[in-house]
Formats: C-alpha cells, structure tokens, sequence
C-alpha cells in the first residue's frame, strides 16, 4: 500500500517540477525490458497490406502534463492508427453538434462483440457505440455530410493538432483496405439503409479507411492521449483542440467500450479509458494527467496488441493509475487524511 502511495507521488513530483522525469524515464525502461522478449500473438493480415509490417517493433511513450515526452525503443516508429481514429473521429463529431445530436447517429452502450460486428442496437436501429466498426462509420458517415469534401482533411488536422505536429496517411493501407474490406463496406450499406447518413457509401469508406490509414508514432499517441487527459489542451502547443464536454463524453465510451470484447477485463485490469487499433497501437489516459502510447503489432485474439496491453496494465499497476484505485485520486489530499 505504502509502495502504491510513493509511486503515486511520483507523478505528483513531475507535476510540480516538470524536469524531474529520471525516475519515470526507468520506471518506463524496466517495463520495456520486462517484455521485450514476449513475441506472442499475430500481425492483422486481413488487410494484406499490414501483414508486412516489422512485428517485432516495439515502443512506449508517456506525454507528460508538461508537454514532455518520456519515451523508450521504437517509440518514434510510424504506423497505421487504425481504429484509435475511432475516439478521435468521435470527439470531433461531439464538438461539432453536441452529445444530443451524436446521440441520434451512434449510441454509447459497451457491445462485448467483436469490432467488425455487423449489427445495430435493436431498440434505436443505431450502432451501439463509436468504437466498434458499425458505429466509427457512421461517424465517418456524418462527418462527411457536416464536412464535405473537406472532411478527411479537416480529420489529418484535427488529429495533426492533438499530435502537435503534421501528420500523414499511408497511401498503400489505405488501397489495401479499400480493395479488401467488404466486411465494412457491408456495414457502410447496413447504416445507409438504416438512414444512418444519406451520403454515398464508398465516399463514407473512402474517409472512414483513410482515418485509419493515418501515420502515427507511440509518442503521437502519447500526446494525443495528453491532449484529451489535459482537457481538450495539447500541452505542447497549448492550443485546445477539442471542447470539455466532448474529451468527457469520448473518455466516458473509451472506459467502457475501448477495448471491444476485452473492455471489461481491461476496466477492472487496468482501469484507464483506451482506444486500440490493429496497427498495433493502444493509446490509454490517464484523466487530468497522462497520455500513454504503446506500439507493438503483434496483437491478441481481440486484435488488441498483446504488448501494449501488458505495458499500460504493469504502468498503471506501478504509477497506480487505475481509476479506482482508492489510494491515487488525489494522493496527497488522501495521504493526509491515512
Ligand atoms: N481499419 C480496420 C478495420 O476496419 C480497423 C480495425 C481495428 O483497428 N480494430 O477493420
């Protein structure tokens, strides 16, 4: 328990004195080293393209309150974003109509399926949450309709904003995933039959595939993730990219439905809102603090990277991250009062 406390209060140490991240900096090291050698799952070869990324790589990356970033291995390395555009894509929806509006587009009920699913909720002929394939399309879908044409650039800058820096998309993914997946262009169907969106369904697909085909680094993750912890701010650039009500709303879907068939596992595991992608990427927050970003592209059964689980599970055990964890919110308030 004391142990608990005295790792907690060194991110309290970081808040206050933003230069002093050499304990955090091994702390991330030692947790790198411990599962380095862990080669266990699959690359997503459903799309032929990703089949041909480097399995091996492997990076974590920590985007600090302070615009820091603590980074370790292959945490500059870039990789397709894949479905963690599921979150992004959803905050900028909230903020551009507000969570009424959303609400009649996409629910916000955990589906304990698997992502590519292809099934609505019942009762509303709605997906069942934004961070399932059914639901991040019909996002994609409305955002093509309030955006136009513009709507997968207005998405690179808005992502760009919440990395700090330019980012790009993979022309090859992008192709690859578009001649292969006639699993979402179903889906693209199912919503436009449902009057999800009225748009035509390959332009929804074209910008639904090209926000997953953005290139990312775990330290882009990191930051993304340190923006939405920090209120919608990036920390870096001090610019806000997204509204409070949005980073609120989109960090309450994380928590319960980030992790699609594990979400609940990861709750109670880990206890952090996340978003995972079959690129690789898994990018957790820790509200008001963190954005942690792992990249490793070996993945599970759910498609969640085996890697990047283990990492955000030993990081949150170790710095006590969990949300629940009776002994962090607030640490030194609550260590006054034991
Ligand atoms: N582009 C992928 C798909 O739609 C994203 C899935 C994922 O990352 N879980 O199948």
């Amino acid at each position: 328990m004391d142990e608990t406390i005295s790792r907690r209060s060194l991110l309290d140490a970081i808040a206050s004195d933003p230069s002093s991240t050499d304990e955090l900096e091994i702390l991330v090291k030692k947790v790198y080293a411990q599962y380095l050698g862990n080669l266990k799952g699959e690359l997503a070869d459903y799309i032929p393209e990703l089949a041909k990324v480097a399995p091996d790589q492997f990076g974590i990356a920590l985007g600090l309150p302070s615009g820091r970033v603590v980074s370790v291995g292959d945490a500059n390395a870039e990789f397709t974003i894949q479905s963690i555009s599921k979150a992004y894509t959803y905050t900028m929806l909230l903020d551009l109509i507000g969570a009424d509006e959303t609400l009649k587009v996409v629910g916000v009920q955990p589906s304990g399926d698997p992502f590519n699913t292809i099934s609505l909720d019942a009762r509303t002929n709605r997906p069942l949450n934004p961070m399932v394939n059914t639901g991040a399309i019909a996002v994609a879908g409305k955002l093509l309709e309030l955006l136009g044409k513009e709507a997968f650039d207005k998405i690179l800058d808005t992502f760009s904003q919440a990395a700090g820096r330019r980012l790009s998309f993979d022309q090859k993914v992008f192709e690859s995933e578009r001649d292969t997946g006639h699993r979402n262009r179903a889906i693209g169907h199912l919503l436009r039959a449902a009057h999800v969106y009225e748009a035509p369904v390959d332009d929804v697909l074209d910008i639904y595939f090209k926000q997953c085909s953005i290139l990312v680094t775990a330290a882009d993750l990191a930051v993304m993730g340190a923006t939405t912890a920090n209120l919608g701010v990036n920390p870096r650039t001090k610019q806000r990219v997204f509204g409070l009500d949005p980073v609120r709303q989109a960090l309450s879907v994380m928590f319960t439905c980030g992790m699609y068939d594990g979400a609940g596992d990861w709750a109670c595991k880990v206890g952090l809102p996340a978003k995972s992608g079959v690129g690789g990427g898994i990018l957790a927050v820790v509200n008001r603090q963190i954005g942690i970003g792992v990249f490793s592209p070996r993945l599970d059964a759910s498609g969640n990277s085996v890697r990047g689980q283990l990492s955000c599970a030993k990081l949150a055990e170790d710095l006590g991250l969990h949300a629940f964890d009776a002994l962090n919110h607030g640490s030194s308030f609550l260590r006054g009062l034991l």
